[in-house]
């Protein structure tokens, strides 16, 4: 039971942001003592069964003890398990293991936009609001992509469906080369909200840079139609003293002066 418990306190003190894989890899690290080997699957919506993850794929599944995965009567999945230990603690841990699981499936669904899987905007309006309790300098850069309701009006809405997916693909590998830290959210339509750890104008400008060049060096193209796109970009640094508003306010006035200026561009204003 000594060890149910240590499993259960190592699933409730992940940090924030969860993930399911996150969640699966702290139950593996930390129940190797009660557990050999296991295997998690997901039912998908449309009834099909799906293997999430096996710990070894040597591991016999027929020799295994199975647990539904159920939480508040909602039955997810279920988890294979080959193990030394009581089949009666096993259910508490699995009960737990359900309930982590559930409430990621819940924070995933109230804080992600539905379309592209980044955050939505709730998310990082919440999240610049406990920023803003810190006095901390950093940065935010709204995305607009350029003539977007063309794509729409041309080719159709699957289409420019299509280029808003395939436009965060683009930023979020991006925003892997890129050293800060980020937050990026779908703001509205078809804009984009980055929260950076970057303080100084010209790193953010060069950050902003890389990112417009590399959506506009992007091959957008579906099987029936060539495709290009390109983004314009407002960043605004936070000043001291400066309310959310204010500096939300700044990102926009730089966004539109992008727009002005002829689109495709990068401007910070402040
Ligand atoms: P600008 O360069 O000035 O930003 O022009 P724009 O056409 O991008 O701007 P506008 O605001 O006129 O149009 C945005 C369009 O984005 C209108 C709306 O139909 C479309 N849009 C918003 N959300 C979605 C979505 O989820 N899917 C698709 N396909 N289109 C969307
Ligand atoms: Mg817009
Ligand atoms: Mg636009």
């Amino acid at each position: 039971m000594k060890e149910i418990n240590k499993i259960i306190k190592s699933l409730n003190e992940i940090p924030e942001p969860f993930s399911v894989d996150g969640i699966i890899k702290i139950f593996e690290n930390n129940s190797k003592k009660i557990i050999k080997n296991f295997a998690i699957y997901f039912y998908k919506e449309n009834g099909e069964t799906i293997l999430w993850n096996i710990s070894n794929n040597k591991f016999d599944l027929k020799n295994g003890f199975k647990f539904q995965l159920i939480a508040r009567n909602y039955n997810f999945g279920f988890i294979v398990i080959e193990s030394e230990a009581q089949k009666e603690y096993l259910y508490i841990l699995i009960n737990h293991l359900s309930l982590i699981l559930y409430s990621e499936k819940l924070s995933f669904l109230a804080n992600r936009d539905k379309l592209t899987g980044i955050y939505n905007r709730g998310y990082v309006f919440r999240y610049l609001l406990n920023k803003e309790k810190t006095k901390e300098i950093y940065s935010i850069v709204i995305i607009d992509l350029d003539k977007f309701k063309h794509y729409n009006d041309s080719y159709g809405h699957n289409v420019g469906d299509y280029i808003l997916k395939t436009a965060v693909k683009v930023i979020k590998d991006s925003l892997k080369k890129i050293s800060y830290k980020s937050i990026f959210a779908r703001y509205g339509g078809e804009e984009f909200i980055i929260v950076f750890d970057i303080k100084s104008k010209k790193e953010l400008f060069r950050s902003m840079e890389f990112i417009r060049n590399k959506i506009s060096e992007t091959d957008f193209s579906t099987e029936e139609f060539s495709l290009k796109a390109t983004a314009s970009l407002g960043g605004a640094i936070k000043e001291e003293n400066i309310s959310l508003d204010d500096f939300i306010d700044n990102a926009d006035k730089s966004l539109y002066k992008a727009k002005q200026s002829g689109r495709n561009k990068s401007i910070i204003l402040n």
